[in-house]
């Protein structure tokens, strides 16, 4: 638990590190790093700055000044455990060594800006957030053609799997479809290794609440985090990434975060609880209200549903997001909120009467998601949604599906696609340009990198499936 520079350096030296290694987040959400011998670094290189050229990353291309500082901060240090040489990480904000400030696209300033903000606004002094992010392990993968994962179909005659994957010989114990939560092993197979990764995870400061194999075949999976205020979360979510592809990879396995590797399964969701409190306070909760939630929490919810359009274009921020938001596999498609049902856009968990425990959870993000933004995208929603009292209309507790065509047409639905979720982000973003938290530029940038780089190429591609249905037409 290293507090100031100062302890930093004392732990590099008491502790024998031998390298220290500096890691920020780039517009899309990957980590990027850079490292240094223990041997000659300095304290003052955390004070003022290290070096590096910011011209070279995802999203930060146009600027023209390409130098950049990277700060790294002292209490996100931690021994990397799956590195050979004992090696020291810290998490770094990116400055702008010409302003002097933060930069404005750096991921994890937006997020400092929105926690600052939530305190100016006097609504309340922490936002708390509790993600829970789904992931696939597989033992390997081919995509290049796509064929691997585009034809993996459920076989409905049969009610089984028909993976159309190599899979040899094996020993049965075979998960059905959509059982996969969540028999013992033998069945569970990745019960080990999903121990091994809470367990590395906790070496490295965070605090696994549980873990389980998810819904879907294929070794789909999940590992509950408790929440924590939204930029240690935010960090703790890429820490939480990282370990669970590092423990996949150790064991000869891979995983991955995309949101609908499987046809005809359930995707991976990354379902985010949120709650705002007043030092120990939590402001979500009237016993009077309904589901015990108080205006401030339903107002929240107003908001979130009223930018949900805007927040999806950083929440589910792939063409592959709009994959898994279809009807049929526990993932939203209504802009509805409900205490139960899991098609709605918000839930409200019921496990606990407790003022403490009351929340929202909101279920559209999911893990390919850059959590600093899509954090911060949401707090902004939420607030906006206080601050102009927005109603989120009435709370559906019925099955969705199962409502008259024309009570269910008046339900706002998700975006269908990310083109759709970029053009509401377009139209709909002042919310979260308050406080600056957001700006402009950031936002412009953000919507045509994925633009260009992201639409064109899977709409300009023949996709593999089209051969299928087309080649002899
Ligand atoms: N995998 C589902 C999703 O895509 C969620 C399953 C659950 O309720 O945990 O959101
Ligand atoms: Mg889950
Ligand atoms: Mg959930």
């Amino acid at each position: 638990g290293c507090k100031t520079s100062a302890d930093v350096i004392k732990a590099i030296r008491s502790e024998a590190v031998d390298m220290v290694d500096v890691r920020m987040t780039d517009m899309l959400g990957a980590w990027q790093h850079i490292s240094y011998p223990a041997k000659f670094f300095e304290q003052d290189q955390i004070d003022e700055g290290l070096g590096f050229d910011g011209s070279s990353l995802r999203g930060f291309k146009e600027i023209n000044q390409s130098d950049m500082l990277l700060m790294p901060d002292p209490t996100t240090a931690f021994i990397d455990p799956f590195l050979s040489r004992k090696t020291l990480v810290m998490i770094a904000d990116v400055k702008d060594p010409v302003t002097g400030e933060l930069y404005n696209r750096d991921p994890r300033g937006v997020a400092k800006k929105a926690r600052d903000y939530l305190k100016s606004t006097g609504i309340g002094d922490t936002a708390y957030f509790g993600p829970e992010a789904e992931f696939f392990v597989f033992d390997d993968v081919r995509y290049g053609t796509g064929q691997h994962f585009a034809h993996f179909e459920v076989d409905s005659a049969e009610g089984h799997w028909n993976t159309n994957r190599d899979e040899g010989p094996n020993l049965g114990y075979k998960i059905r479809a959509k059982e996969g939560y969540f028999p013992c092993p033998p069945t569970d197979t990745l019960m080990d290794l999903r121990s091994e990764m809470a367990l590395e995870m906790i070496k490295i400061g965070l605090t696994v609440e549980c873990q389980h194999h998810e819904v879907a075949t294929g070794g789909q999976c999940e590992i509950d985090m408790k929440f924590d205020e939204l930029l240690a979360m935010a960090d703790h979510q890429m820490k939480y990434k990282y370990v669970v592809k590092q423990t996949a990879r150790k064991f000869g396995k891979t995983a991955t975060f995309m949101p609908k590797p499987l046809f005809g399964d359930n995707g991976s969701g990354m379902h985010c609880h949120q709650s705002i409190w007043k030092g120990k306070t939590p402001l979500f909760a009237d016993s009077a209200g309904y589901a015990g939630l108080s205006d401030m929490c339903r107002w929240y919810i107003g908001g979130l549903l009223k930018h949900a359009g805007a927040i999806l274009a950083f929440a589910a921020p792939t063409t592959n997001s709009y994959r898994r938001l279809v009807p049929g596999y526990e993932a939203p498609v209504n802009l509805a909120w409900s205490l139960r049902n899991r098609s709605a856009a918000c839930r409200i968990p019921m496990y606990s009467d407790s003022p403490k425990a009351k929340r929202v959870e909101f279920r559209c993000p999911d893990p390919s998601a850059n959590p600093y933004y899509a954090f911060s995208a949401m707090l902004m929603a939420g607030l906006d949604g206080i601050k102009n009292k927005i109603e989120p209309g009435d709370p559906i507790d019925k099955n969705i599906y199962d409502l008259p065509p024309e009570e269910a047409a008046l339900i706002k639905t998700v975006p269908g696609s990310l083109a759709d979720a970029l053009i509401e982000l377009e139209n709909d973003h002042e919310f979260l340009l308050e406080g600056d938290v957001f700006t402009p530029d950031l936002i412009e940038t953000y919507i045509a990198y994925k633009r260009a780089n992201e639409l064109d190429p899977i709409r300009l591609r023949p996709h593999p499936h089209e051969f299928f249905m087309y080649y002899d037409c």
